[in-house]
């Protein structure tokens, strides 16, 4: 088995000295194992939180064992009676092609005609859950509501944004990195407006862009995209703070948002969240957004990458931005 470790910690942006790829022989499966073949592994921006020796939600990577994270993969061996060759799974297992262990590290999961399994680590999965938490539970976005989502290209925030019109917001706004994907976002995605935060001064375009204010501000960047949200909010407003991608790599302490008094002076409610704890509410995200995601009301884009050898570099892309939706690595058939 192919299998991506961590040998050093990153200090900023990592970099592929801090990384090797090993060949591990499996051992024969013992007694209630199975080996899974994975069909596609997921890269994910809070493994960089985990390449870090610090307390955190999820524990830190283990120097010198494999990484684990999202994966979805096919049985092709089994001693267990709960899971059969042939069987599609889901796991925590990912940075390699072959996964084997206990029957129950895997959980069965029931095929969806004409979807690639690689939905469920994007648009049926862990990034799309997150967002219907983040702008429902968390934000408590209502019918009228003027929404603004950062990030709003990668797997989360395209979720954010089509939820959010579907939702019957007034306007949803959406900033990212590139011109290309602030097409997407008018286009393909329906926002009503975007902007791509590398072109000028961030608070005044998220201030045209959104001339009336915004009542909730999904955040997947933090930092100054963060301060230029509490300039927009309107009286009431509520955030949701699911991650700050913009610091993940900085060596440095934030330099903002330097206007949190805002917070105060509009009776605003910023709130974050973690997915891991909000599981309960994934039997009302799946019966939403299934139905969506089939009658296309609801679209989902995907950048993947070939080959575990390359799992690193889209990793890599995907801090730099390289990824439209969910970045997933394709491992095998
Ligand atoms: P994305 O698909 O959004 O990929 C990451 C994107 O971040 C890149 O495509 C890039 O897009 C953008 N980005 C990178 N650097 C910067 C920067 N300096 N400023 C602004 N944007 C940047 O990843 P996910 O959808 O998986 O995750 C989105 C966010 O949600 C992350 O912050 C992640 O940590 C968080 N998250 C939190 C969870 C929770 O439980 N709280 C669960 C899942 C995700 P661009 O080209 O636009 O710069």
């Amino acid at each position: 088995s192919r299998q991506w470790q961590l040998i050093r910690r990153p200090s900023g942006w990592p970099v592929a000295d801090d990384f090797r790829l090993a060949e591990i022989e499996l051992p024969p499966l013992a007694d209630g194992e199975v080996r899974v073949r994975n069909e596609f592994v997921s890269v994910d921006p809070y493994m960089r939180g985990r390449m870090n020796d610090v307390k955190s939600y999820t524990p830190p990577y283990v120097l010198g064992e494999t990484m684990t994270g999202g994966a979805v993969g096919r049985v092709v061996e089994s001693r267990s009676d709960s899971l059969a060759v042939g069987d599609l799974v889901r796991h925590f297992l990912g940075w390699r092609d072959l996964a084997q262990a206990d029957a129950a590290a895997f959980a069965p999961t029931a095929e969806v005609p004409g979807v690639s399994s690689s939905a469920f680590l994007g648009a049926l999965g862990m990034t799309s859950l997150t967002a219907w938490v983040g702008l429902l539970v968390i934000a408590n976005m209502k019918p009228g509501d003027t929404v603004f989502v950062s990030g709003a290209a990668g797997a989360v925030g395209s979720a954010v944004g089509q939820l959010a019109r579907l939702r019957g917001a007034k306007r949803v706004i959406g900033s990212a990195g590139s011109d290309e994907k602030v097409a997407l976002l008018t286009g393909k995605y329906g926002f009503d407006a975007a902007f791509n935060y590398k072109n000028g001064h961030l608070a005044r375009q998220l201030a045209d862009a959104a001339p009336d204010g915004i009542d909730v501000y999904f955040d997947n960047v933090g930092g100054e995209h963060l301060e230029a949200a509490l300039y927009s909010f309107n009286d009431g407003g509520r955030a949701a703070l699911c991650g700050a991608i913009s610091v993940y790599n900085e060596t440095a302490a934030p330099s903002g948002p330097r206007n949190l008094p805002m917070i105060t002076t509009k009776g605003l409610r910023l709130e974050g969240f973690t997915i891991g704890n909000y599981q309960q509410h994934a039997t009302a995200f799946a019966a939403e957004v299934g139905p969506l995601l089939a009658s296309g009301q609801m679209v989902s884009d995907e950048t993947v990458i070939d080959g575990i050898d390359n799992a690193l570099e889209a990793f890599f892309g995907l801090l730099r931005g390289e990824n439209t939706g969910k970045m997933v690595v394709h491992t095998g058939a």
